[in-house]
């Protein structure tokens, strides 16, 4: 599998705030979402390897090119969806459109009518006037109509309702149907993730925490239940994190066969990627004190 980006070593500091040493691939064909919590590091991760942020440190590799001297030829194939995007609030979606589209060599006039028509945009309206969900459709429609190969968003899905957050997750789905391409993106609302993703990338505290296939990930991962008479220096060891009440203990593992080898009847259940992250933020919580 073809790697379409490729972040080795990047470091980049805002006073309290830094990048560790990020690296990380995205594999071709893939849905690759970045998880983190707030304040995580996906914003300014994003931002730095699109080269939109200064003194940043390391190498950003897309398609094969360095990021360095690359640039304009690397942001032809790349579609950029970044916050509520830097409209002029004033102009239509049309007048916008006009003044975008010439920087793009591959513009295609034919698939943004497409666009707009399926996300039931109306080119004569103003951007001032646009709900959110109709917004990030635009930013959509805009990133999507220069063929873009490898598509770039941050939290797309924040602020949207569930069926607008649903036809966004299919729109995806169907740009990747075209094949050879890539999307990446960042999120927060980990049920999104569950539908799309194939590959997720975890940040926290400005470092990488894991970078694993969505399956695999959900699979070396379980919850366990039971009583807490089972708990002890040894076997708390295997947990990331453990909730403990009057009831019993919940704890989450990824070393699921230890658990069954060392402690019987214990509840075993799957976990959700909410679980996984919130348990790694957890335990890296815990390791840091
Ligand atoms: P969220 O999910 O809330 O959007 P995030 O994971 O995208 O969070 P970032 O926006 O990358 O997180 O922020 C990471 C840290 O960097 C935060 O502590 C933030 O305050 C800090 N930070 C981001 N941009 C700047 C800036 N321009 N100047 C100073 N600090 C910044």
């Amino acid at each position: 599998m073809d790697k379409i980006l490729e972040v080795s070593v990047l470091n980049k500091s805002y006073g309290d705030f830094a990048l560790c040493d990020i690296s990380f691939y995205l594999p071709e064909g893939c849905i690759t979402g970045f998880v983190g919590i707030n304040g995580a590091g996906k914003t300014t991760t994003l931002r730095s390897i699109l080269g939109l942020t200064n003194k940043v440190s390391g190498a950003v590799n897309f398609f094969g090119m360095d990021m360095a001297g690359n640039e304009n030829k690397i942001k032809d194939r790349i579609g950029i969806v970044l916050g509520d995007g830097c409209f002029y609030e004033e102009l239509t979606l049309l007048e916008m459109k006009n003044v975008i589209a010439p920087a793009y060599k591959n513009w295609c006039e034919q698939d943004f009518a497409d666009y707009m028509e399926q996300f039931s945009l109306n080119p004569r309206q103003k951007i001032n006037t646009l709900s959110k969900g109709m917004r990030m459709k635009y930013a959509l429609a805009l990133a999507l109509s220069h063929k873009a190969e490898l598509l770039i968003m941050d939290e797309p899905t924040s602020g949207l309702d569930p069926l607008v957050r649903s036809q966004l997750l299919k729109i995806l789905k169907d740009y990747m149907n075209r094949g050879g391409r890539g999307v990446f993106f960042s999120t927060h609302i980990t049920s999104d993730l569950e539908k799309t993703a194939d590959m997720l990338i975890m940040i926290d505290g400005g470092q990488i925490v894991f970078q694993e296939e969505k399956d695999q990930l959900l699979d070396s991962y379980r919850i366990i239940k039971g009583g807490t008479e089972k708990l002890n220096m040894d076997t708390r060891g295997y947990f990331l994190n453990i909730e403990e009440n009057a009831f019993g203990f919940m704890g989450i593992t990824n070393q699921a066969s230890h658990v069954m080898e060392h402690m019987q009847d214990v509840l075993v259940e799957k976990a959700t990627i909410e679980d996984i992250m919130l348990a790694n933020v957890e335990r890296r919580k815990r390791d840091a004190v």
